[in-house]
């Protein structure tokens, strides 16, 4: 008997022609490797039944509940700047909806299910590397307050499929998201010049996020403002935490505002906006740096597609989703501003200090992390710990503490940030590397041992000192992969 799930499907419902109803496949020895209990809770799911043998069936793909309508969703999106009409989930399976006891509507969706017809030349496959990877960092931006999708489980599929590094366990994650509507899943039907099934996908996408908005005259716009507002907010937060998610193709941003599709995403060690960790982003795109301009450059792509729903008038169009984004970028500088005037201790933020912290980083390899944890101390005169992290500290360090401990003191928030407002502990890539080098290998404790101080990011434990170090100087630059 297949875990008893009431399924809802909205999306399958409303949306024809955005997905193909798809199956999900056997595998020799599907078995629960990682449940976030946590999460199931929230959901209103049986945790115990999911831990166990048809948990394992259903969390595959292999035995769903007549209640689940399992599809491959379409989308189209631009990657690396292209434009391909076409994608869709090569290798996901969106089992249904779940209602939670608050009435919120979540998708359950299995990435790593087998081959469906939006695979290309894909093998429909995942490994647990990248699978544990997702896991951890979105289950660590949950813990640091950011939007995301959430991990619902890990599962390990018995067999082991080919990677750059030879054989490896196939595995399956469950995730969980407000939805999957992507800035990709509009440029689907945009791009097919397909305007009433555009406006179908416009009140699904409202009904679903924005219900005020509901009948509203200039419904388009609004939502697009809303999705503007919503992206512009997630990547201050990003940026706040020195997070690079490596792939922001339109096919990866949502209109939930969630981050989505953790694949080659890491956290920045020593400050340097030109980071990037990706193995095919040659050019830089998607570095630290760039990630404003991308948030912005995507939601011209989303306007685009909505232009025909905004006015009948092409030009009057234009001219009011342009406005929507020159808002959009006035708004991510204030939310930029107040991310890290927060992170200084600072109820108002003051941009020149701001400015000039960043300039004060250039080229001194600090790690962002810790500079923001050595700001209580620095707070009351002591500073030598925040001065360590300079290559070469120096007046202009000296200048810049003077002055925003004279900011702190007149705004009356004399003790610095509170250490809430700063993580000691974040998805480092070097322990994330090793964790799921050991997992792969069959030793899940240091994944474990990892996990549990990046879900409670604020919180010292005595003995965790390495989980809040920066890699050593001179260990090997990490590269991440996507799609794997
Ligand atoms: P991503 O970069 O992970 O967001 O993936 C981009 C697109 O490639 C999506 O449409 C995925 O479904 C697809 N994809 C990635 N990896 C695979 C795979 N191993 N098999 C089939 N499709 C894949
Ligand atoms: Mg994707």
């Amino acid at each position: 008997m297949p875990v008893a799930i009431q399924f809802e499907n909205s999306y399958a419902t409303d949306l024809p022609g955005l997905y193909v109803p798809w199956q999900g496949k056997e595998w020799p020895d599907p078995q629960v490797l990682l449940l976030n209990t946590t999460l199931a809770q929230t959901l209103g799911l049986d945790a115990q039944a999911l831990q166990g043998c048809e948990g394992a069936q259903l969390l595959t793909g292999a035995a769903l509940p007549d209640t689940a309508r399992p599809i491959a969703q379409a989308y189209a999106g631009h990657q690396f700047g292209g434009f391909a009409p076409q994608l869709g989930d090569g290798r996901a399976l969106l089992l249904g909806e779940i209602v939670d006891p608050r009435g919120q509507r979540h998708d359950l969706q299995l990435k790593g299910s087998g081959r469906t017809p939006f695979a290309r030349g894909g093998d429909g496959r995942a490994v647990l590397g990248p699978v544990l990877r997702e896991y951890l960092v979105s289950e660590a931006m949950h813990a640091l307050g950011v939007p995301t999708t959430r991990a619902l489980a890990a599962c390990t599929t018995g067999d082991r499929v080919l990677r750059q590094n030879g054989l490896e366990p196939g595995a399956v994650l469950a995730r969980s998201a407000s939805s999957h509507l992507r800035v990709g899943t509009f440029q689907f039907f945009a791009a097919r010049g397909e305007r009433d099934k555009l406006r179908l996908l416009l009140d699904y996408a409202i009904a679903r996020h924005d219900p005020d908005l509901t009948g509203a005259s200039d419904a388009a716009l609004r939502f697009l403002e809303r999705v503007g507002a919503r992206q512009a907010r997630l990547v201050a937060q990003w940026m706040g935490l020195g997070f690079i998610h490596g792939v922001m193709n339109t096919d990866n941003m949502t209109i939930s505002g969630e981050t989505i599709d953790y694949g080659p995403c890491a956290f920045m060690d020593r400050y340097d906006p030109a980071t990037v960790f990706s193995s095919i982003d040659h050019q830089g795109r998607y570095c630290y740096g760039n990630q404003p301009a991308i948030l912005l450059w995507n939601l011209a792509r989303l306007a685009e597609a909505l232009l025909p729903l905004i006015d009948t008038d092409e030009e009057r169009a234009i001219a009011r989703a342009s406005e929507v984004i020159e808002t959009t970028r006035t708004r991510y500088r204030e939310e930029w501003l107040g991310v890290f005037a927060a992170k200084l201790g600072l109820r108002v933020p003051d941009s020149g200090l701001i400015e000039a912290m960043h300039q004060l980083w250039t080229g001194q390899g600090v790690d962002f992390t810790s500079f923001f944890r050595a700001l209580p101390e620095a707070a009351q005169g002591r500073d030598d710990a925040l001065a360590a992290l300079f290559a070469e500290p120096g007046q202009d360090l000296a200048d810049w503490l003077a002055a925003w401990r004279a900011a702190c003191d007149a705004q009356g928030a004399g003790d610095g940030p509170a250490r809430k407002a700063n993580p000691l502990y974040i998805p480092r890539n070097h322990l994330v590397e090793a964790a799921l080098g050991a997992a792969t290998e069959g030793d899940m404790a240091p994944f474990l041992a990892l996990l549990e101080r990046v879900q409670r990011p604020f919180t010292a434990v005595e003995g965790g000192e390495e989980y809040a170090r920066p890699a050593p100087l001179n260990a090997p630059q990490i590269v991440t992969f996507c799609g794997t």
